[in-house]
């Protein structure tokens, strides 16, 4: 079982929050995908023993710049390359300004059978404050179009804690996004990344950031609310009803092995990591050279021991105290013990037979947590 990840490197605007590598130059589109179709065909040993795709991502930037003809080109050239399963979950992001009857008909003819909607929030200000290019109306709309042309699996994306809200602003997005009736709510903190517009306006003090307070309430309250409403957390932002999980976001977790495609992708292959250089020009340039275009690492035991812990301590599922000490030994399982054993004292982490769970009212302070249980050599 595998993934493949495809990053569709285009926005037309940027959104003020936004760390995520993309280009407003659209008109590069017909090129990468002529160099994406290239890559796809490179990477096809890529996978240790030819494993199977059981999930597509498409992702971004944003994929709904693409047309319906230049979709298709590349999942035909994924299917004639690699060997996939015909339950495998396609994934595709979409911003709502981009979302019409006739374009998700044609998504859905291409097989694609799920969606990932970036709503963000339910306020026109705070949309304009973000630079979105859509309003509440839009957003609303998509989610109906997507419904009656029989999507069943959707998922839409909020962003809480943003400056100057309080619980009276998150309860009223809450209350919105509860009537869209959708199976998957991805709920994010906002965060003030490098390089953005957003963090520019922090150190000029046009923004101020939300008191840990505040945000912890907000997170709680979050949490809880999804939960009355059918929802299952069962990642620090991941909410799903009747286990309609992210099956590919689900599979990073679980350590399966993943294909990143597109600038600025990350592969994994349980024996190293790769990422392609975040820069379109280039990565079109380097591939029609025929020249590398990405980094990579080995992964040492400790790598894997520490993303085993940063990957599983946020979710359902928790650290399984035998995989660790199958997989990396004995004394990863006493330094990681160690500090259970403290925190198990603090009641910040609960067992449950072999498996170590953080509580989730800590999963927003899993960071340090996490930070400690993580073994440094
Ligand atoms: S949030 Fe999405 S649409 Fe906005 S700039 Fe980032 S990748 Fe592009």
């Amino acid at each position: 079982m595998a993934g493949i990840y495809i990053h569709i490197p285009f926005c037309k605007s940027k959104c003020y929050y936004c760390d995520f590598y993309s280009s407003q130059d659209i008109s590069k589109t017909e090129q990468f995908i002529s160099s994406l179709l290239i890559e796809i065909e490179q990477k096809k040993n890529y996978l240790i023993d030819n494993e199977t795709i059981e999930t597509i991502y498409f992702g971004g930037g944003t994929p709904s710049v693409l047309n319906p003809k230049q979709i298709q080109e590349i999942l035909s050239k994924i299917y004639t390359t690699y060997n996939f399963s015909s339950k495998t979950e396609i994934t595709f992001e979409l911003n709502p300004d981009d979302i019409t009857e006739e374009y998700l008909m044609l998504l859905k003819k291409a097989g694609i059978n799920r969606l990932s909607i970036g709503l963000q929030s339910f306020n026109n200000n705070m949309l304009k404050l973000m630079n979105r290019r859509h309003d509440v109306k839009q957003a609303i709309n998509s989610v109906k179009i997507a419904k009656n042309i029989g999507f069943n699996n959707i998922s839409v994306d909020l962003i809480y804690g943003l400056p100057n809200t309080n619980l009276d602003f998150l309860k009223d997005e809450l209350d919105k996004i509860i009537k869209l009736d959708i199976q998957h709510i991805s709920a994010y903190h906002l965060t003030y990344e490098d390089k953005t517009v957003f963090k520019n306006y922090l150190e000029k003090g046009k923004l101020r950031e939300l008191p840990d307070t505040e945000s912890q309430k907000q997170f709680v309250y979050l949490t809880k609310f999804f939960e009355d409403n059918g929802f299952e957390q069962y990642e620090i932002s991941n909410f799903a009803k009747n286990n309609l999980y992210s099956k590919h976001n689900s599979n990073y977790w679980f350590g399966v092995e993943y294909i990143g495609l597109g600038p600025s992708a990350h592969s994994y292959n349980k024996q190293s990591r790769q990422w392609n250089i975040a820069n379109v020009k280039k990565y079109i340039a380097e591939i029609e050279n025929n020249n590398i275009f990405y980094e990579k690492e080995n992964l040492t035991v400790n790598d894997k021991y520490n993303e085993y812990l940063l990957t599983r301590l946020r979710t359902k599922w928790g650290i399984d105290l035998n995989y660790i000490e199958k997989n990396f030994g004995n004394m990863y399982l006493r330094h990681l013990i160690s500090y259970v054993d403290k925190y198990l004292n603090l009641e910040y982490i609960y067992k449950q037979k072999n498996i170590v769970h953080l509580h989730k009212n800590y999963w927003f302070l899993s960071d340090k947590i996490i930070s400690e249980l993580m073994k440094t050599i």
